[in-house]
C-alpha cells in the first residue's frame, strides 16, 4: 500500500535528522512491501526566508490532505536569529502552533521509554528502575486551563487574576477513546489522572473516563490523584502503561516522565486528532548549536517515525521492527555524542541512521 507523508524537515538538525528516518522508513518500505511518497512542506525559519510567513495556507493544505506528517523540528538561535525580530505569530515556533489547530489534533501522546542499554543515563536508582519502564503519557492539547477564560483586574484595590480550567464531556470522552485505543496495542491499562478531591472538572473527568472505559472492558481504567501520579513517576514508574491525563497536569507530568529516559535526543511524540491523520516528531527542538555537524542523534525522530507507522497507518508489525532496531544498535554499542558513554562506539547521525536502517 501506498502512504502519503507529507514531510516537514525545518531548521537546524531537523534535515539531518528527517534524512535518517526516511532512510530507516524506505528500508521498512523496502522489507514489508509498502511505498512512502513524500511531499516536503515547509515550515519554520526556512518558510520565513523563502514565503515571508512561518507556515503558509498551500503548506497547511499539504499537510492535511496527507496520511501523516512527519516534522523534524523548527526554531533558530533565539538570541542570534533574525527570525525573533518580527511579531510572534511570524516567529518560526508560530508555523508549528497554526499547525496543530489546523490539523485538529487534540491528543499528545509521549512514550517514556528508558533502554536497558542507557540506564546509566536515568537520574533513578537502579532499585527504582528494575528491568527498566515502558509507559506513554496521553495528554489533553486544546482544552483546560490553558484554553479557558482569563482576566486579570483589580479587585478590592487588589491586583486580581483569573484562569478557568473548563472541559465538556466531549472534549473528555475523544480523548479518552485514544488512551484506551493506545492501550489495546499495549499493556491494555490506562491510569487516569486527576484531582478528583478538589476540582469540579476533574470529577466530570473521572465519570467520563469510566462511561468510555465500558466500550472497552479488556483495557482496565485506574484512577490517580495528580499529586500522587508526579511521585509515583519517580517512585515506581514501571506501574504505568498509559497515563491519560489533562492538558496542565500533562504539561508537567509528561516533561517528568521525560527527564527519567535520560536524553532529549531519544524521545519521541506524536499528536493526534480524530481521524488517522497524525503529526509526528521529535520532543527536542532544532538544536542549532550542533546543526549541520553530523552530530545530532536520530533516535527520536525515527521513533517517532515507528508511532507513525503504528498509529497513523495500523502497521504495529513494522512498528515494532524499527523499534527493536534501535534496541539491537544500542546494545551494539553505537551511541551518537548526547547518549555517548565509556567503551562505547561514537557515531554520527548519518551513520545511525545507516545502522538502524540495517538491522531492518
Ligand atoms: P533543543 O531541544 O533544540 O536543544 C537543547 C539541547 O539539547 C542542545 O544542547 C542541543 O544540542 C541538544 N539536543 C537537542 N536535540 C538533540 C539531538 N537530537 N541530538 C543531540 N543533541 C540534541 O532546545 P533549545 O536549544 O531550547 O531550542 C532550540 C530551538 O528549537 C529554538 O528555536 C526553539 O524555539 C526550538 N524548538 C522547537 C521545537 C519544535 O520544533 N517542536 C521544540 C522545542 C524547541
Amino acid at each position: 500500500m501506498n502512504y502519503n507523508i507529507a514531510v516537514i524537515s525545518g531548521d537546524g538538525i531537523g534535515p539531518e535528522i528527517i534524512r535518517e528516518a526516511r532512510k530507516v522508513l524506505d528500508t521498512v518500505g523496502a522489507k514489508f512491501g509498502h511505498s512512502f511518497s513524500y511531499t516536503e512542506v515547509l515550515m519554520g525559519g526556512v518558510s520565513i526566508d523563502a514565503t515571508g510567513v512561518p507556515l503558509t495556507d498551500e503548506a497547511l493544505q499539504t499537510a492535511k490532505n496527507s496520511d501523516a506528517v512527519l516534522l523534524g523540528a523548527v526554531g533558530g538561535d533565539v538570541g542570534k536569529s533574525s527570525w525573533y525580530n518580527v511579531a510572534p505569530h511570524l516567529r518560526p515556533e508560530a508555523g508549528l502552533l497554526a499547525l496543530r489547530k489546523g490539523l485538529e489534533l487534540f491528543a499528545n501522546i509521549r512514550p517514556a521509554v528508558l533502554f536497558d542499554e542507557l540506564k546509566g543515563a536515568c537520574p533513578l536508582r537502579e532499585d527504582i528502575i528494575g528491568e527498566g519502564f515502558d509507559f506513554i503519557v496521553v495528554r489533553e492539547l486544546t482544552g483546560g486551563l490553558y484554553f479557558g477564560d482569563r482576566w486579570t483586574k483589580e479587585v478590592d484595590g487588589l491586583r486580581t487574576a483569573s484562569d478557568t480550567l473548563i472541559y465538556n464531556e466531549k472534549e473528555i470522552a475523544r480523548i479518552a477513546k485514544t488512551a484506551f485505543e493506545i492501550a489495546r496495542k499495549r499493556r491494555k491499562k490506562v491510569c487516569s489522572v486527576d484531582k478528583a478531591n478538589v476540582l469540579d472538572s476533574s470529577r466530570l473527568w473521572r465519570q467520563v473516563t469510566k462511561e468510555v472505559a465500558e466500550e472497552y472492558p479488556d483495557v482496565e481504567l485506574t484512577d490517580m490523584l495528580v499529586d500522587n501520579c508526579a511521585m509515583q513517576i519517580v517512585k515506581n514508574p514501571t506501574q504505568f502503561d498509559v497515563i491519560l491525563t489533562e492538558n496542565m497536569f500533562g504539561d508537567i507530568l509528561s516533561d517528568e516522565a521525560s527527564m527519567i529516559t535520560g536524553s532529549i535526543g531519544m524521545l519521541a511524540s506524536a499528536s493526534l486528532g480524530e481521524t488517522k491523520l497524525g503529526l509526528y516528531e521529535p520532543s527536542h527542538g532544532s538544536a542549532p548549536d550542533i546543526a549541520g555537524q553530523n552530530k545530532a542523534n536520530p533516535i527520536a525522530t525515527i521513533l517517532s517515525a515507528a508511532m507513525m507507522l503504528r498509529y497513523s497507518f495500523n502497521l504495529d508489525k513494522e512498528a515494532d521492527k524499527v523499534e527493536a532496531a534501535v534496541r539491537e544498535v544500542l546494545k551494539k554499542g553505537y551511541r551518537t555524542v548526547d547518549i555517548m558513554s565509556p567503551g562505547k562506539t561514537l557515531v554520527g547521525c548519518d551513520r545511525m541512521g545507516d545502522l538502524i536502517a540495517a538491522e531492518i
